[in-house]
């Protein structure tokens, strides 16, 4: 995990001024190699980690972050920036019916497949679209897609491999034209690699159809020629967007950077499965994020919203900054956290938590355990509750005996409360992102 490795690397540079080329040199070799093994472009990675290192140098190494989150924060900044930031990224559509989406790129990519997700997708948003088969040269690409088009119970034209792909879009669109579909998804042809006859041909359709959309749709899998193949497709037709698909399997992604820097032109949906719900819109973060092997931040920001009681988490949050964190505070945590699910798979999503976790293994309390917890922190007085310092042993044995429970028992929950105290500092110190202020998002 690379935030794990540049944490280590640069404990030694903690508290020691600014960030210098010699003092970088590791971590950025770290980040260099970690984009090159997720597939990105050599040239692009080239160019990002200069970028990278003119940021980081001079800056100041801050107290309260890890160095190796600082690091960690200027590369995923500079990335989500690559890959296009918050713009928006939807289909734009908005033109007068019937309007066209052309779906372009190498034979296996996943052209016709998208297709079909691409149209379930529109028919949820109440549009009326019309698959259109236009790869005339593979024998059951025609019927491929008419399967698609059934278990949709979306239309698909009625195409035949005789013809030429050119007419084949232009009778489709004045079809739609005279039956009422809104949109009208060309499926063309494909090829191993780029050669001229295709491309031709998928010129000529672009003019006759005159689509809003043309999609170049690329495989995730796809290593360094990703760049070659997209930049062929988009000098040719000057693609609108990318799908980028199959990331559902192991590819870590790197191609759509590649595609992004070379074209400039934007991931717009990711294919995340053969089926034909698993199509999704495409989250910069996200990609960055699988990309650097942080973990997926925002699934955990949206777990922990989903159970997490935000006004709850909000006072923890201020008594934490005020370092308050107290007995109390340790009781509602531990109930919020057992409402949360498994601690481990939590904060295995959070970048950098590796060490905290350990120190809470065992902090994930059963529900026998969280009784007895509740019990012993509810026989201390208020002011035990705010300062457990002034636990001695004499209110450890009343407290035990008033929750029934064993000194050792008692001893052992304030051992736990002083470790979850530091966790909590830990996690306090995680940044302007940091997992509590993420929460509250
Ligand atoms: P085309 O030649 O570009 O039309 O590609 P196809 O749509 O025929 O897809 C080629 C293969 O990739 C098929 O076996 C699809 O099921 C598979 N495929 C397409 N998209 C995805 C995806 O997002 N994830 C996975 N795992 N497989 C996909
Ligand atoms: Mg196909």
């Amino acid at each position: 995990n690379l935030s794990d490795k540049l944490d280590s690397l640069f404990k030694k540079l903690r508290g020691q001024g600014v960030m210098t080329e010699e003092n970088i040199k590791e971590a950025l070799r770290e980040v260099r190699l970690v984009l090159l093994e997720a597939d990105v472009n050599f040239k692009v990675v080239k160019d990002f980690v200069e970028k990278v290192r003119e940021r980081a140098v001079g800056t100041q190494v801050l107290q309260s972050l890890s160095p190796g989150q600082q690091v960690i924060k200027v590369v995923q900044e500079e990335l989500v920036a690559l890959m296009g930031g918050s713009e928006d990224n939807s289909l734009d559509l908005a033109a007068k019916p019937p309007v066209a989406i052309m779906m372009v790129g190498l034979q296996g990519s996943g052209k016709t497949t998208t297709c079909g997700k691409l149209a379930r997708l529109l028919k949820g948003q109440r549009r009326r679209p019309l698959l259109v088969p236009a790869d005339v040269y593979r024998p059951a690409a025609i019927e491929q897609l008419k399967t698609l088009g059934r278990q949709l119970s979306v239309e698909t034209f009625d195409s035949r491999a005789d013809q030429d792909p050119v007419d084949i879009c232009r009778e489709a669109l004045r079809y739609a034209t005279l039956n009422g579909f809104d949109t009208v998804i060309l499926d063309t042809a494909g090829r191993l690699q780029i050669d001229e006859y295709l491309m031709n041909e998928l010129v000529r359709i672009k003019e006759a159809a005159d689509p809003r959309e043309i999609l170049f749709v690329a495989d995730a899998m796809t290593g360094q020629e990703a760049v070659n193949v997209a930049t062929g497709f988009n000098e040719r037709l000057d693609i609108t967007g990318v799908v980028l698909t199959k990331l559902d399997g192991d590819a870590k992604g790197g191609a759509a950077l590649s595609i992004r820097a070379v074209t400039g032109k934007p991931v717009k949906l990711v294919g995340l499965g053969e089926k034909l719900d698993a199509l999704e819109v495409f989250y910069p973060d996200r990609l960055v994020s699988r990309i650097l092997g942080m973990g997926d931040i925002l699934t955990l920001v949206e777990k922990a919203q989903a159970t997490f009681d935000v006004t709850e988490t909000e006072r923890l949050q201020q008594k934490l900054k005020k370092s308050q964190f107290d007995l109390e505070d340790f009781k509602s945590q531990l109930q919020q956290i057992k409402k949360m699910g498994s601690l481990d798979s939590i904060l295995g999503m959070i970048p950098g938590v590796g060490k905290a976790m350990k120190q809470m293994q065992g902090a994930q309390p059963s529900e026998k355990e969280l009784k007895r917890i509740e019990a012993i922190i509810d026989s201390m007085t208020p002011g035990e509750r705010a300062n457990h310092q002034i636990i001695n042993g004499s209110r450890r044995l009343r407290i035990a005996k008033g929750s029934g429970t064993t000194v050792q028992e008692v001893n052992q929950l304030l051992k736990r409360f002083t470790e979850a105290q530091k966790v909590m500092k830990q996690l306090q110190k995680m940044g302007p992102k940091g997992l509590m202020r993420g929460m509250k998002g």
